[in-house]
């Protein structure tokens, strides 16, 4: 390898590169608030909340300050609360579990399909028997790495026994299942505006998308100290807001997010055809789903050396995730669903992230591949 070929690194995720990619927009969106002289709830803001309401297809759209709180304001405003129990998954970020505790809920954990990453309907179902859930609870699908959980049989378990379900849309901006945008499925979707997530700021935000006017307007009192219009405080709410400068922003990346997951798309279908007949486990796509590939995510006996690998070799990669939620101790007393959470320890052990940002090139991800093809191959001999 001679220094003068010798390439650059290549990144996980990249979110300077999508600024750079549309620095022009950007830089006038910013100049145009900061001129502004307006810089909280103000014409951005709503601007963002009609825009994507109407991208995600909902009737509401509420801006509020990061992910976490987009789920934790969504469950409050549904009605979740002390003595609640929550329904979710272990194998996700660990925000979509302290959200639920913060409402003072109790999340309970249901196993994953190991092929999709997803929420298992058949467990949840003997679990929600198991637990006698009934309209005091949630469930809180998480359409993991970009993938629509299965959406159809959860919804309809859950108002089975009145449940409500809050979709955790923070990976998933712009999937659709069965022609549905993620967010508009169930009661509420939340969604994280986090810089490397599909749609990010340049900092921390979120939102809430509903077809319910009452539980939006109950999360935009919830999002500002509790207050009515009258500014008297109905309920001890938070402060939870989106800027104008990360509303403009977003706005900004709003109108290339369907290039942006196109372009995600390409690059899976890269490393798809390049991993075909290696060790390592592609993503499994379900029938019906707009996978949007927040994550490209492969499955390989040996993880840990290939990492290592890949790293040695300028490609750095991450693991979503390295332990389970159930497993770290701030979690540990939230109890398991039927069936335990085996599947989710299993996946913990085996996932492996390739780069992915819409900007990465083609030639970039050909050389990924091509590096997981030998680093698998490494690992048999
Ligand atoms: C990023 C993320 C969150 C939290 O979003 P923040 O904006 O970081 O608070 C919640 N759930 C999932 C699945 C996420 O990936």
């Amino acid at each position: 390898m001679g220094a003068r070929s010798t390439p650059e690194r290549i990144a996980c995720s990249d979110p300077g590169a999508s600024y750079r990619a549309h620095r022009g927009e950007i830089d006038g969106a910013i100049a145009r608030v900061l001129a502004s002289g307006w810089y909280l709830l103000g014409r951005e803001v709503a601007a963002l909340e009609e825009e994507f309401a109407r991208y995600c297809e909902t009737s509401h759209a509420v801006c509020v300050g990061s992910g976490t709180d987009a789920l934790e304001l969504a469950l409050r405003a549904a009605g979740i609360t002390a003595g609640s129990r929550v329904f979710t998954v272990s194998h996700t970020a660990v925000a979509t579990t302290t959200a639920i505790i913060r409402t003072g809920a109790t999340p309970v954990f249901v196993d994953i399909d190991p092929a999709t990453y997803t929420m298992d309907p058949d467990l949840l179902e003997r679990t929600l028997v198991q637990f006698a859930a009934c309209e005091r609870d949630a469930v809180v699908p998480v359409h993991l790495y970009g993938q629509p959980a299965e959406m159809g049989r959860i919804c309809a378990l859950a108002s089975g026994c009145g449940a409500t379900v809050v979709e955790d849309c923070a990976q998933a901006h712009g999937a659709r299942l069965e022609g549905r945008r993620a967010g508009s499925m169930g009661a509420a979707g939340a969604f994280s505006f986090y810089p490397t997530k599909n749609l990010g700021a340049l900092g921390d935000g979120g939102a809430v998308v509903t077809d319910s006017g009452e539980l939006a307007e109950r999360l935009r009192m919830l999002a500002q100290y509790g207050w009515d219009s009258h500014r008297s405080s109905q309920v001890v709410g938070s402060n939870s807001r989106l800027d104008e400068l990360q509303a403009a922003v977003v706005r900004v990346k709003l109108r290339h997010l369907d290039e942006a997951n196109s372009a995600r798309r390409r690059i899976a279908q890269t490393y798809d055809a390049a991993l075909e007949c290696t060790p390592a486990a592609v993503p499994t796509l379900r029938a019906g789903a707009d996978h949007v590939f927040h994550q490209y995510v492969v499955r390989v006996p040996g993880r840990d050396a290939l990492r290592a690998f890949l790293a040695a070799n300028g490609t750095d990669c991450l693991v979503h995730y390295p332990l389970p939620v159930h497993l770290q101790p701030a979690f540990s007393a939230a109890p398991a669903g039927v069936g335990g959470l085996a599947r989710s320890e299993e996946a913990a052990r085996g996932v492996l992230s390739l780069p992915m940002f819409p900007e990465l090139p083609i030639e970039s991800a050909a050389r990924v591949a091509g590096l997981v093809v030998s680093g698998t191959g490494l690992d048999a001999e």
